[in-house]
């Protein structure tokens, strides 16, 4: 039987080895660190997961596709755009997971998505591997046919590789129902098949499920008050502060309140605003739904009650929750002491790692409830599982059942975190919690499935 520390030191050596192959991928490297950190008490009580390979397999993805994604814009000028897909892991079902067009996107970027989407996707139980893929295409101040040549050159290359029992991407940032459309689109005229269940977030009237839009955001409401449950409290009545102002947040915004707390903020990457009344959702969604604007927009037309401010962190406004939204490491080891300083009760991720590991450590020491995105925002790519089987079953749910399975999804996987951290000594800790439970499912299959 090993010790703990027998395994934190091989776990360590894994984590150098892995910085070595994989050279200039800090995401990567943070997000293996961040879930090989915590498997140590697992590791060491199950000697089957410290056989020889498996945690090396885990951190290797099946497959790596790289690919260039030639377009022209409206004044036919030809831009080259490099294209990605990670097939991470495809043990519990076929990977699964969102499509990022971001400039900020490289092969570390989509790694570190697409491993932190394995343990998400385990999490939520529905049978989906994990991927991740996208472009570092930007498609802001870009026309809808620029859009729309861009996602057929991208889905020239990308149909290949992709199925309903293969590999099924969706949204991410940069990417909603609008170019999900058009990805489709080019896949049906491409391969002749009208496979719905080849992509989520589809469009209502054509495949797409009922509050598949809402999931990330409700899910992640969920979540925190789950979280805030445990320690005896509801939302109602509280503040929270959110970042950014596309899916998830608006969503975020729109559940907190019809749960009775009150949003404050949203953000984007000019700046913040803040609205002493609660944010109007009506207008922001005209805002980035309608026109994809800028929220300084919103400031300007909602009136006295909001403010917009340039630069700064949105994580200055003092409120109960704090629910990151936006995208990763935005939420750094001052913006916790802050939030710290200013009570927060719990923060909740419902954006992929928007939370830096030291910022992570410091609210945890502080004993702020804190949920980790791969738990607290698997409520998209749940509800896209849900998505999928209604695909199969080639019939359409009401938003009340999805809803209703939505929350009892979102349930599960806290009680699941809560019971996992308190059973490997960590009572209260959902980062461990989530990362052993998901660890646990996906080890449990690779092991089963042999040496592949
Ligand atoms: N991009 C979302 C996530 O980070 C959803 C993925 C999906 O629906 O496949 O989980």
């Amino acid at each position: 039987m090993t010790t703990r520390s027998e395994t934190q030191t091989t776990l360590t050596h894994l984590l150098t080895e892995i910085e070595h192959r994989n050279p200039a991928q800090p995401e990567f490297h943070q997000a293996a660190h961040e879930v090989l950190e915590t498997l140590a008490p697992v590791v060491a009580a199950r000697p089957e997961y410290a056989e020889p390979g498996l945690i090396e397999r885990l951190v290797e993805p099946e497959r790596q596709v790289i690919f260039r994604v030639p377009w022209q814009d409206d004044q036919g000028r030809v831009h080259v755009n490099r294209g990605f897909r990670v097939e991470f892991n495809s043990a519990l079902g076929p990977y699964k997971g969102g499509l990022r067009f971001h400039p900020s996107v490289n092969l570390g970027v989509i790694k570190f998505l697409g491993f932190e989407q394995i343990f998400k996707n385990a999490l939520t139980g529905l049978g989906i591997g994990g991927g991740k893929g996208g472009s570092d295409f930007d498609p802001h101040g870009r026309s809808d046919a620029e859009v729309m040549r861009f996602c057929q050159s991208f889905m020239t290359e990308l149909y290949r590789h992709i199925g309903e029992h293969t590999d099924v991407p969706a949204g991410d940032i940069g990417v909603g129902g609008r170019e999900i459309g058009y990805l489709f689109g080019q896949y049906r005229r491409i391969t002749n098949r009208w496979e719905a269940g080849v992509l989520t977030g589809k469009g209502q009237g054509w495949g797409g499920s009922l509050i598949r839009p809402e999931a990330t955001g409700y899910g992640n409401v969920l979540f925190a008050a789950a979280m805030m449950r445990e320690r005896g409290e509801d939302l109602e009545g509280q503040t929270a502060v959110v970042s950014g102002s596309g899916n998830v947040a608006i969503y975020t915004i729109e559940k907190l309140a019809a749960l009775g707390a009150n949003a404050i903020t949203c953000s984007d990457s000019s700046g913040y605003v803040v609205d002493e009344k609660g944010i109007d959702l009506d207008l922001l969604k005209q805002i980035k739904e309608v026109e994809r604007g800028r929220v300084d927009a919103y400031a300007e037309r909602r009136g006295a009650s909001a403010r917009f401010v340039a630069g700064g962190s949105v994580w200055d406004v003092p409120a109960d929750l704090a629910l990151p939204s936006a995208t990763q490491n935005e939420l750094n080891e001052a913006d916790a002491e802050t939030l710290i300083r200013n009570g927060v009760k719990a923060v909740s991720e419902g954006a992929n790692m928007p939370t830096t590991p030291e910022a992570v450590h410091l609210l945890q020491k502080a004993g702020v409830a804190f949920g980790p995105g791969k738990a607290a925002n698997a409520g998209g790519v749940a509800v896209s599982a849900l998505e999928m089987a209604q695909n199969h079953a080639r019939t359409a749910w009401t938003a009340q059942r999805v809803e209703e399975e939505l929350a009892a999804i979102m349930t599960s996987i806290h009680s699941t975190c809560h019971d996992t951290a308190e059973r490997y000594g960590a009572p209260g800790d959902y980062v461990t919690g989530a990362n052993i439970a998901g660890f646990e499912r996906v080890a449990d299959a690779m092991l089963a499935q042999g040496v592949i």
